[in-house]
């Protein structure tokens, strides 16, 4: 066993955590951190999912670091890329030597009486714990977990002949050349696999329960690269960018919340301009409102295009059954299958799956509210780093990570060691952190996880950028919410 002491101990090497590592490295030198993670690799979610055509559904300029641009013209990256983008961020802000790989946090147990976390970690090679303590613990283990995708049990399963696989568990040895491949779902995973595996498969069907939005976006950005060729430097061609996306996904959200009805009727007009005549639109008119669930992108139409060449084709009803050669429907409907992904979605979890503890207590975190989205209120010394669900991810990850920095900062400039959000009763919500707007079943799902959310600032979460920047960035650090104790004595800001 090993101990050790840091100020800051960050759990997760993803996206989020180096975001809050380098936000510590700019903002709080000095500060000592250590980086605990479980894989050997850096990059979280895009070091796991490695299915085909794995990308996000987010414009990289708005998916990128605010602190550091994402180069390129292209709208949405490919997985490797965004890990090597991660990764090389890491390498720049001189974090990757403070991480410590193959590490899983298994509990965290914070002690009022000497005021420090102490973290178990077990090593993944060896099973061996080891302990590690720090003032301040910041969580940033994503919002799912890594071990088990969400994943039905369908009738019949043992009887059929062929591979099922789940995308978060992708095999590497996997050949789908030639192959009649079935993807059950309608999310971002599975509008990506289709085009992706419909160029070798034999024949790739969406099989989904009901529709969902889909929307297609160019593949290159056309105003960054006219401005590229017009020899606009690589600076502001990327604040330009950046800026246009964040007002443009915060419209398109907003009149879609707005003017649901005229916004369903662009969309769906969207689709039937790319389909064309061969696939039915009953396949992509959703019953709910546009943004009730998370709307799917694909660059390119790619999706439109399988489809409309006939290498891949959409059927809408519920599995009744897997049949010894592929999947049947309770239409009565057969679909022949070699392959079967189970694109079902992920399970929410928080803290990937540590136990917390306060004095001996284990924390319950759905019984707790966030502060400005990053603290857990009764919970001393510890930050939660989620991003947002109806934008980019790392817009909000990067406030919280900076506001994170600038609580570190006052504190220090106090002489105060501790700090706890403290809510009242009229504070509380019962509504999730994730937002009870999106009815997306891993959101539905992770309600029991999640910790709530209150009715009013600063408990309230807006998922709003403009809001939250002016909330996180602006704000006095000071607020009668907080209360601050250590070194100069207990006190609580007026
Ligand atoms: C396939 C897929 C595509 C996505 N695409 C987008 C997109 O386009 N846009 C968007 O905004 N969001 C997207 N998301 C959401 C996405 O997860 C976030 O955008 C972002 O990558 C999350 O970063 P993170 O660092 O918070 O979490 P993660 O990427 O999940 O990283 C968490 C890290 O913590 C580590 N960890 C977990 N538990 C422990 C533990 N107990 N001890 C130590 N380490 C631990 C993990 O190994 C991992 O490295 C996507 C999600 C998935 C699954």
């Amino acid at each position: 066993m090993t101990q050790r002491h840091v100020d800051v101990l960050i759990l997760g090497a993803g996206l989020s955590g180096i975001g809050a590592a380098c936000h510590l490295t700019r903002q709080n030198p000095g500060t000592s951190y250590t980086v605990l993670e479980r894989r050997s690799r850096i990059g979280g979610t895009w070091d796991l999912f490695r299915y085909p055509g794995v990308r996000s559904d987010s414009d990289m300029y708005t998916f990128g670091y605010r602190f550091r641009p994402w180069r390129g013209t292209k709208t949405l990256a490919d997985g490797p890329s965004i890990r090597r983008y991660v990764r090389e961020t890491a390498e720049e802000y001189g974090v990757t030597g403070h991480i410590r790989f193959g590490r899983r946090a298994v509990r965290a147990s914070w002690s009022s009486e000497a005021g420090v976390w102490t973290v178990e970690a077990v090593d993944e090679a060896t099973g061996e714990t080891e302990i590690r303590t720090a003032d301040f613990l910041v969580n940033a283990t994503g919002y799912y977990d890594y071990d088990r995708g969400h994943r039905p049990e369908f009738p019949g399963e043992e009887r059929f002949g062929g591979t099922v696989v789940h995308p978060q568990h992708w095999p590497e040895d996997l050949d789908h050349r030639g192959k009649r491949v079935v993807v059950i779902g309608s999310g971002a995973t599975a509008v990506t696999l289709v085009p992706a595996m419909a160029g070798e498969a034999a024949h790739v069907t969406m099989l989904q329960r009901s529709p969902g939005y889909v929307m297609t976006l160019p593949e290159h950005d056309p105003v960054s690269v006219l401005l590229r060729k017009a020899g606009v430097p690589e600076g502001p061609v990327h604040r330009f960018g950046r800026t246009r996306n964040i007002a443009l996904q915060r419209g398109l959200y907003a009149a879609c919340r707005a003017a649901p009805g005229v916004m369903r009727k662009v969309l769906l007009a969207g689709v039937r301009a790319q389909v064309g005549r061969k696939v039915d639109m009953r396949h992509f008119t959703p019953s709910y409102k546009p943004w009730d669930q998370r709307l799917c992108v694909v660059p390119g139409g790619d999706l439109f295009k399988v489809l409309r060449e006939g290498r891949a084709s959409v059927a809408t009803g519920a599995v009744e059954t897997f049949t010894e050669t592929g999947v049947r429907l309770t239409s009565g409907e057969e679909i022949p299958a070699d392959v079967v992904v189970t694109a079902t979605g992920l399970r929410v979890q928080i803290a990937g799956g540590a136990e917390l503890e306060v004095d001996g207590r284990k924390v319950t975190t759905r019984d707790h509210v966030v502060y400005r989205g990053v603290l857990l209120d009764g919970i001393p010394n510890l930050a939660i780093i989620l991003g947002y669900t109806n934008a980019s991810w790392t817009l909000k990850a990067d406030l919280a990570a900076d506001w994170f920095s600038r609580l570190l900062a006052y504190m220090r400039s106090t002489g105060h060691t501790r700090v706890t959000a403290v809510a009242t009763a009229q504070d509380r919500a019962a509504e999730s952190a994730m937002g009870d707007s999106l009815t997306s079943g891993y959101i539905r799902r992770g309600d029991a996880v999640m910790p709530r959310q209150g009715t009013r600032a600063p408990w309230k979460i807006f998922n709003n950028y403009y809001r939250d920047r002016r909330a996180l960035e602006r704000s006095p650090i000071e607020d009668p919410a907080l209360r601050f104790d250590g070194a100069s004595a207990p006190r609580t800001t007026p």
